[in-house]
């Protein structure tokens, strides 16, 4: 974990002193030839290498070991200092959308200097570099607001080549593009700022796991013996490295206490080795082991599966345990969000159960669909 943020703060260290070389670069020849527009644009230079200070921030206090009063860590602060830098960016295209409309209402000719433009062509390549380092350091340390940082360094690159574009074809043609061009980069930046939101806001208020997450956990997990299925796996998001949950799995009833508790620490151990994820309780479900094809549990079990493949809403049915002596049956049932009532799915399938099997008392349990 240090070692991952101390390679967030030497990349975001990177960004800070390639920014202010940039804007002391634009600074020196902005006076040198007296263009303001130059000057200006070293300080959005300097506003860049806040960003970068922000990523600093944030990383810091994700790190910071859990307490008392934080027992979950840190984590969250990262999503956090995310949601700062794309309210950055979509200040950005906010501002570049108003100043290219009014472009358009009062069009102005804009003269540019040919040190003007060698200066955008060096900050274009200064920001294509810095874009691509950002977004490949953050892919490799799972750091979306390093990933966040290298999207706004992009746009700035992307904003500076349409002012070299514009430019020349005003060199050449005499026509005024600018501001058009400025107003579909301006959507594009705000596009790209509501999506690093939504990325970070949707960590924050929680999910569905991905489904190759919750398919590798429930092998693990299904690998370990004595485990006959996995099912119901939770999983809580407190950080990049900090992801918290619980599984049930289907274990035979005749194990023992001990064969459980065995069980289950194996279970800790894999998901937390091979995942990285860890797996603070396991429930149990025991399922029957002694059947014989015309007894009542093979047969409630098949009329299960058949009533199930006629409701295209239920996902899934698990736990099943049958109790021939108490007349009892156990089960779990999980019906798809698409259904306009999931309380009607269940109580079709309960009464559908009942018609068949008379003598018998069945307790169901309404399952969320959590995980894939
Ligand atoms: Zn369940």
């Amino acid at each position: 974990m240090a070692n991952r943020s101390a390679q967030i703060v030497r990349t975001s260290i990177v960004g800070i002193v390639a920014n202010i070389a940039l804007a002391a670069f634009k600074a020196v020849v902005g006076m040198l030839s007296s263009s303001i527009a130059i000057v200006l644009d070293a300080v959005n230079n300097l506003s860049d290498a806040l960003s970068s200070v922000i990523t600093i921030v944030g990383t810091k206090l994700a790190a910071k070991a859990p307490d008392r009063e934080h027992p979950y860590g840190h984590g969250r602060a990262e999503y956090l200092t995310t949601i700062v830098i794309a309210v950055i960016v979509l200040g950005a295209g906010i501002s570049s959308i108003k100043e290219s409309i009014e472009r358009i209402i009062h069009p102005e000719q804009s003269s540019y200097e040919p040190v003007m433009l060698v200066i955008i062509a060096v900050a274009v390549l200064a920001k294509i570099a810095l874009g691509r380092y950002f977004k490949a350091r953050g892919t490799a340390l799972g750091s979306d607001t390093l990933v966040a940082s290298g999207e706004d360094a992009t746009m700035d690159a992307l904003v500076s080549t349409a002012t070299l574009v514009a430019a020349l074809v005003n060199k050449l043609t005499g026509l005024g593009l600018e501001a058009y061009l400025g107003v579909g980069i301006a959507i594009l930046i705000i596009k790209t700022g509501v999506e690093i939101l939504q990325e970070a806001l949707g960590k924050i208020i929680g999910r569905r796991i991905d489904s190759e997450t919750a398919l590798a956990i429930k092998e693990t997990v299904c690998s370990i013996e004595g485990v006959r299925g996995a099912y119901d796996l939770v999983l809580t998001d407190y950080g990049p490295e900090r992801s918290m949950g619980s599984i049930h799995v289907e274990v035979d009833e005749s194990l023992t206490a001990k064969e459980i508790d065995r069980m289950t620490r194996r279970i800790q151990h894999a998901v937390l080795s091979k995942n990285h994820v860890a797996i603070h309780t396991v429930g149990i479900y025991s399922v029957n082991t002694d059947t014989t094809a015309d007894d009542d549990t093979a047969k409630i079990s098949n009329e299960l599966d058949k009533i199930v493949s006629g409701e295209p809403f239920v996902l899934q049915t698990h736990g099943l345990y049958v109790d021939e002596a108490a007349k009892t049956v156990l089960f779990d049932i999980i019906v798809s969000y698409d259904a306009l009532d999931r309380g009607a799915v269940l109580a079709r399938v309960a009464n559908t159960l009942k018609e068949s099997f008379p003598g018998y008392k069945f307790t169901m349990t309404l399952d969320e669909d959590i995980s894939d």
